[in-house]
């Protein structure tokens, strides 16, 4: 089995334990199509190098991997501490500054006008949601607080506050910076982080200019669960971030929301990334524990399109380890999840396209022996909204643009295919007859169900056929 043959994606962020030609190519193997470049880490040589690493990867694997470019977003850190970690104790006071060194009586913050922002009695978490502050005074630009849960805290570690109080905007100068650099480079995909809402996506698009890129918007604020229609009318794609999520929300609510969010982005026809501790201690150890796997199988039975490993392969001592363990786990979980399985989102006979992909699955699932589904599509929605509907058998997506090619690597169960543009309707089916025939995707005589705009690329999806591969077009 190759690594294609497993439907969800695979999601690898770059860091200084696998930024090497050796082991971006072993995760390749193991399974990543799209790799995530952090842009909270690391300098700006360090993401050209990755994202090089990425293409020469790519050029000797045939197959289509995106880079994802994730923008720090508007996230307070916390400035340098001595010492370093600090411990903070129940009831000791601590100051949040807009400058100065840090020592056990405060420290400054990477956002001078947060005082400005809080109010008395507002909560202020630190080490991702370990270290619990209350504010209880507010003059000259300080933050007085007092320290409700103790424990170590870390220099440059973020600073959780409400966010609907944070008056930063939701594309910062260090976002607008990074996204230009990144956007230079020919990034596939850009995260956007700590979205508040629908505006903060489109003021992201309106920074990318006339060079657009898919926006997976990252779910790690409460506005955003409260706002997630709006969002999902807004972005190309979702990840739940379940570390900053986990933080803003109480945990217990976080397995749920993961639930619902997947349902919701489903039947919008969008794809959503599940994010963060997915193999967690695989970071030292080169086995998961037994709650690690059983996460990774649920966010595959959940619908999830892809999974996301950060630390595990940015820092950790096993990358290769864990992309294995993530793929077998997964294509375990897709083998044999059957019943188990989220139910597929229902038809939107609403919008034309998502009708004709509804019934291109149907189609392929009642006809129990369509080997595929292919689709001709030029801007990558027709596979988009295929992919959706998590049809059992794979989805062939035949497109010219590599860019948008690309794109599609975290569509769940799509397969891109290098395309030229088609003559006419008919040459359209001839290309995708003698693609499927010439890469040994279909054999001769199985029939396919084929999904695509007639005349090519000038309407929406509206043209559904069943094709006998090899069987002439015209
Ligand atoms: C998260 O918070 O879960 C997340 C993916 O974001 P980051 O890794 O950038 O903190």
């Amino acid at each position: 089995m190759s690594p294609e043959d497993t439907r969800i994606k695979l999601v690898c962020t770059l860091g200084p334990a696998s930024a090497t030609p050796k082991m971006v190519r072993g995760l390749v193997e193991a399974g990543a199509s799209v790799f995530r470049i952090n842009l909270s880490h690391g300098s700006p040589e360090d993401h050209a190098r990755s994202f090089g690493l990425v293409r020469e990867a790519e050029a000797g694997s045939g197959r289509a991997l995106a880079v994802l470019a994730d923008l720090p977003g508007p996230k307070v850190r916390l400035g340098s501490l001595d010492p370093d970690p600090l411990r903070l104790q129940p009831g000791q006071r601590f100051q949040l500054r807009p400058g100065g060194p840090g020592d056990a009586r405060g420290a400054s913050t990477t956002y001078p006008g947060l005082a400005g922002d809080l109010r008395e009695g507002d909560r202020v978490l630190l080490a991702d949601g370990a270290v619990e502050l209350v504010v209880t005074a507010i003059s000259d630009g300080i933050v007085e607080t007092e320290c409700l849960r103790g424990g170590a805290v870390s220099s440059r570690q973020g600073v959780n506050v409400p966010a609907d109080r944070l008056a930063l905007p939701a594309v910062t100068d260090r976002d607008r910076e990074g996204l230009a650099r990144m956007l230079d480079l020919g990034a596939d995909l850009v995260a956007q982080s700590f979205v508040r809402g629908p505006d903060d996506v489109q003021e992201l698009r309106a920074a990318m200019g006339d060079r657009q890129a898919p926006i997976v918007a990252k779910i790690e604020t409460k506005p955003a669960v409260e706002s997630i229609v709006g969002i999902l009318g807004v972005t190309d794609g979702l990840m739940v971030a379940r570390g900053d999520l986990g933080v803003e929300l109480p945990m217990e609510e976080i397995p749920l929301l993961q639930k619902d969010l997947l349902r919701s982005a489903r039947a919008a026809g969008l794809p959503v990334i599940v994010a963060t501790q997915m193999l967690e201690s695989m970071i030292r150890a080169p086995r998961p524990t037994r709650a690690e796997a059983t996460d990774v199988a649920n966010a595959v039975l959940d619908g999830a399109d892809a999974i996301m490993l950060s630390g595990e392969t940015a820092v950790g001592e096993y990358p290769f380890e864990a992309a294995s363990a993530a793929t077998r786990i997964a294509r375990e979980a897709e083998s044999r999840g059957g019943d188990y399985r989220a139910a597929a989102p229902p038809c939107r006979h609403t919008g034309e396209a998502a009708a004709v992909a509804h019934a291109a699955a149907s189609i392929a699932r009642e006809h129990g022996e369509a080997a595929a589904i292919a689709c001709y599509t030029e801007t990558g929605r027709t596979a988009r909204l295929l992919s959706a509907e998590r049809p059992g058998c794979p989805i062939y997506a035949f497109i010219p643009d590599e860019a948008t090619r690309r794109s599609t690597a975290l569509l769940w169960g799509v397969t891109a295919v290098p395309a030229r543009t088609p003559a006419d309707t008919d040459d359209m089916i001839a290309l995708m007859d003698e693609g499927l025939r010439e890469r040994d995707l279909v054999r001769p005589g199985q029939p396919v169900v084929m999904a695509a705009s007639s005349p090519a690329g000038r309407t929406t999806t509206n043209m559904l056929k069943v094709h006998e591969v090899g069987s002439p077009v015209r």
